[in-house]
């Protein structure tokens, strides 16, 4: 395993991080379970494997994470970073306060390593965190009791917010946690802010279905020959951008655990030739997809709230790359969260507006209809 200094922290932390959102499951009475005993088993392999690193969240699997995460890591508690979060329901410090306990216990500890603003965004930031007594005056006390030992936040807005919310936040944050992978590199910029700040840089999601173990053949093929898998691939990309500390990823098996501790334990960042041919490659598959939508943004704004290049980037998720599911997941999610804050494809009333503007000439209003048909669930 390899380790990196963690922002100014002070720590050296694994590359590889244990994101606690898949752990094991069985079947029962056509149920999905938790199994705690193998979740256990698996985490303190992660330890042994090198990974000091442990992520979790109230309400991962179905609420169990917390639990099986605190358990497993009982006999090296002292020897790993714990992160968890706490979603912002509202500005009340008292409920703010209520939810570190509830976590505390459910973990079994007496601090948390890193304890997150939980999926924030500018406005959340603003009109929640930031209210008199509320959520950032009480994890102030947290800090300086040695409860919340670092205060970080995981982010889920427009990538141009991210810098403002570091900006606004004063140097109280020591990490974040956000997207970045190879299908997605909006937050680019708002990381190399965030690094430059002295915050150290977790990201969820290193390949686009969410874990690093996602068998896709479309993802490997960018580079053909240099690597084995999607995952060596995607760790690589992430680890080129030197100011990213560790990849999150979410494990829930011992065959997708030992691949990726030795994909981390022998990172080989990608050089400039191949960062370039894995671009030319992106391009060239979108548009044998005949998809190439270049995300020029001319055929914008739709009259009807539409964001055409927004939607077909998702279309492509599906189409070239065969991650339908991740897809699928953030299609669901448009008019539903604020950094998708517009319309999906139904709403297109085929005025043909855009098409007058699309150098590409695309058809967009068939590849609407199309993407709606495939990705609406
Ligand atoms: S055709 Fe559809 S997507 Fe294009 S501008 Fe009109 S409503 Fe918007
Ligand atoms: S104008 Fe065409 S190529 Fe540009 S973003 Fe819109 S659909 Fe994509």
């Amino acid at each position: 395993m390899q380790y990196v200094e963690f922002g100014k922290t002070g720590i050296k932390v694994s590359r590889l991080g244990f994101g606690a959102m898949r752990l094991p499951t069985y079947q029962k009475d056509n149920k999905t379970c938790f199994d705690e005993d193998k979740g256990i088993e698996l985490l303190r392999r992660g330890y042994e494997l090198g990974i000091n690193y442990f992520d979790t969240a109230p309400t991962y699997c179905e609420s169990t994470s917390e639990v099986t995460v605190g358990k497993a890591i009982k006999p090296f508690r002292d020897k790993i970073y714990l992160s968890t979060k706490n979603p912002i329901e509202n500005a009340s410090g008292d409920d703010y306060d209520k939810r570190l306990e509830n976590s505390l216990k459910r973990l079994d500890t007496d601090h948390i390593d890193f304890y997150h603003f939980w999926g924030i965004n500018l406005d959340s930031f603003v009109n929640k965190i930031c209210a008199p007594d509320g959520p950032l005056a009480r994890v102030k006390k947290w800090n300086e009791q040695g409860v919340v030992r670092h205060i970080s936040f995981s982010f889920h807005d427009k990538p141009e917010h991210m810098i403002e919310i570091i900006k606004r936040g004063e140097g109280i944050f020591e990490s974040l946690l956000c997207q970045y992978n190879l299908l997605d590199q909006s937050n680019t910029a708002g990381i190399e802010f965030a690094r430059k700040q002295g915050i150290g840089i977790v990201v969820m999601g290193p390949v686009g279905g969410g874990r690093l173990g996602a068998p896709s053949p479309a993802i490997a093929a960018l580079l053909p020959g240099k690597v084995q898998s999607s995952a060596e691939l995607a760790m690589r990309f992430v680890f080129s951008n030197p100011n990213i500390n560790i990849a999150l990823s979410g494990m829930g098996n011992l065959k997708m655990l030992e691949e990726n501790v030795a994909t981390a334990s022998n990172i080989q960042p990608l050089t400039a030739d191949e960062q370039e041919q894995i671009a030319a490659s992106l391009q060239e598959n979108e548009r044998l997809a005949g998809l190439y939508c270049t995300g020029c943004k001319y055929c914008m704004p739709c009259p009807f709230g539409v964001n055409i290049p927004e939607i077909f980037t998702l279309m492509n998720y599906h189409r070239v790359y065969k991650i339908t599911d991740y897809a699928k997941e953030n299609y669901a999610q448009i008019g539903n969260v604020p950094w998708r804050d517009y319309k999906n494809a139904a709403a297109c009333t085929k005025c043909g507006t855009c098409e007058e503007k699309c150098p590409q000439k695309l058809p967009i209003r068939k590849q609407l209809e199309e993407t709606h048909k495939v990705l609406a669930v």
